[in-house]
């Protein structure tokens, strides 16, 4: 088998490439407002109450309707879970990864399609929905082969007269719920890891994101897992995600999203219901406050641009997201302007159109959060670029500086998660890392320097899981740069990292008298 490389982002200065994705988005085009099943044990169920996704660029434009599962089937997909479990974790390993393989191969044949749906769907522009998918094959392919390794287990030591071994199975049914933002890789990637490990999963997707959910369920289905492995909820999570996370059967959640939600689920999974008899294991990815520090020794158009993309690449709507930059006094000034300026030329528009850098942002909700936040700013800061937000045909916001921001502003201290980017003056570059780890998160970061002595300085000082030097904050890599933060950030797990898998499994030593 191959060694695992990521997969390469397409290029779209290629006609070619630009041609077979227009062709995908029409494709999609014509597959739009169709209706998904919740999926149970294989069989799909069709429900009255339904999730409409729509268009967040154009409000009008329905994606797609999907059945939402109540407590009732909730409880059914549960026990389809559990039944198919007792099977499932007997499966030879490298069958289960077998089937992982099959699966990166055929999204990897219909790339442009996944894409095309992110697009639609979520609004994300093309350079982003590629990210996303190519995103999705990564964690397909990388989670494959780290079973593969774990199969093995890990090595312990055996006296004499005796034989031991360390190996690693399953926990049980996971429930995963996943985010809008990177509503194919992650989803695919917390689903994919749970379920490569041995478990099985009942799946709850963004109720803004679910039909590019349910194109996913599809496509492994057809890649030939059993059926009753991976079961589709998608639903309201006061209906059914508390429900589920405090099921007695449920063995562990993953979660992605919001801080909020996270703790949320952390403090009810950890209470012991009747007939529980295990402590729930909470995988959760949270938020972030992330830091893009210039020193006043760099290259400052390097610095301009690492900020500029950092912070509004998918209009901010990442957890990786640079939301925030300090800025050393003595080049404070012209980076500023570098920044603005740069900001300026973003085009802001329908992700359909590849010419458009920036789309909407996810929903109405979050457009009125972020609105809200830009009056803060306001009061806060100085107001240098963007500001204003129109959703009469979808939700777009323009990309916001705030600059002149006191350390503490809300600004810089509080998640916005939308196109709003906060900027404040450092006296030096002690005071820049007691900036850039004065918030309650600790996630990316990055640091552009020529001063060699300040990124050994920041290797140790900088407390975020991610820590980037010259360069962006966002785009971690499945096994390049395993990805989860600090503190509120999540639980300190790695996606895309070596031991990512083994948060799915526990430890079972045998010792042999021989
Ligand atoms: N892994 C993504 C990145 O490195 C961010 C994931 C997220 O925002 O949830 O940019």
């Amino acid at each position: 088998m191959k060694p695992y490389t990521h997969e390469p982002f397409t290029n779209f200065e290629d006609e070619k490439n630009k041609q077979a994705f227009q062709e995908a988005l029409a494709y999609v085009q014509s597959q739009l407002g169709k209706d998904y099943p919740v999926v149970i044990g294989g069989e799909a169920v069709t429900t009255e109450e339904k999730i409409i996704s729509i268009n967040p660029a154009n409000k009008e434009e329905i994606i797609g309707r999907v059945s939402m599962a109540d407590q009732k089937l909730a409880e059914q997909a549960m026990n389809a879970a559990l039944t198919t479990f007792e099977t499932w974790k007997t499966w030879r390993p490298e069958h289960r990864a077998n089937i992982l393989f099959k699966a990166a191969a055929i999204m990897r044949r219909r790339k442009h399609e996944f894409s095309a749906y992110l697009v639609k769907e979520a609004g994300k522009p093309w350079k982003e929905a590629d990210a996303d998918t190519a995103e999705a094959i990564d964690f397909i392919e990388y989670y494959g082969r780290q079973m593969l390794r774990l199969k093995k287990g890990s090595p312990v030591q055996s006296r004499d007269g005796e034989f031991n071994q360390y190996n690693y199975i399953p926990l049980g049914v996971g429930i995963i719920i996943s985010p809008f933002n990177f509503p194919l890789a992650i989803m695919a990637g917390t689903t994919i890891a749970a379920i490569v490990s041995g478990n099985t999963v009942l799946l709850k997707p963004a109720n803004s994101t679910p039909v590019v959910a349910a194109k996913f369920v599809e496509l492994m289905e057809e890649a030939g897992l059993p059926k009753g492995v991976l079961n589709f909820v998608p639903g309201s999570g006061a209906q059914i995600g508390d429900y589920l996370v405090d099921h007695p059967k449920t063995r562990f959640v993953s979660f992605t999203g919001s801080r909020e939600v996270g703790c949320r689920i952390n403090e009810r999974a950890a209470k012991v219901h009747k007939g529980q008899k295990w402590i729930k294991r909470v995988i959760a990815e949270m938020g972030g406050k992330d830091t893009v520090v210039v020193d006043n020794d760099a290259d400052l158009d390097l610095a301009a641009a690492s900020i500029v993309y950092s912070a509004f690449g998918f209009s901010g709507q990442k957890c990786s997201a640079g939301s925030r930059a300090v800025i050393h006094q003595d080049v404070y000034d012209t980076v500023l302007e570098k920044v603005v300026a740069l900001t300026r030329t973003l085009t802001l528009g329908n992700p359909e159109d590849v010419t458009n850098y920036m789309g909407p942002v996810i929903d109405g909700k979050s457009f009125k959060k972020i609105m809200e936040y830009i009056e803060v700013g306001k009061q806060e800061g100085k107001l240098m670029t963007g500001g204003e937000g129109d959703d009469s045909k979808g939700y777009f916001i323009q990309p916001t500086i705030f600059a002149d921001l006191d350390e503490n502003a809300r600004l810089m201290q509080e998640e916005i998660f939308g196109p709003v980017l906060g900027i404040s003056k450092a006296r030096d570059f002690d005071h820049m890392m007691t900036i850039a780890n004065n918030t309650d998160y600790g996630l990316t970061g990055a640091l552009i320097t020529n001063n060699r002595e300040h990124i050994e300085r920041a290797r140790e000082e900088f407390h975020v899981g991610n820590l980037y030097f010259n360069r962006v904050c966002t785009g971690a890599i499945v096994g390049y740069q395993p990805f989860g933060g600090f503190n509120m950030s999540g639980t300190d797990s790695k996606a895309g990292g070596p031991e990512y898998l083994l948060l799915h499994m526990q430890a079972k030593t045998t010792s042999e008298t021989l």
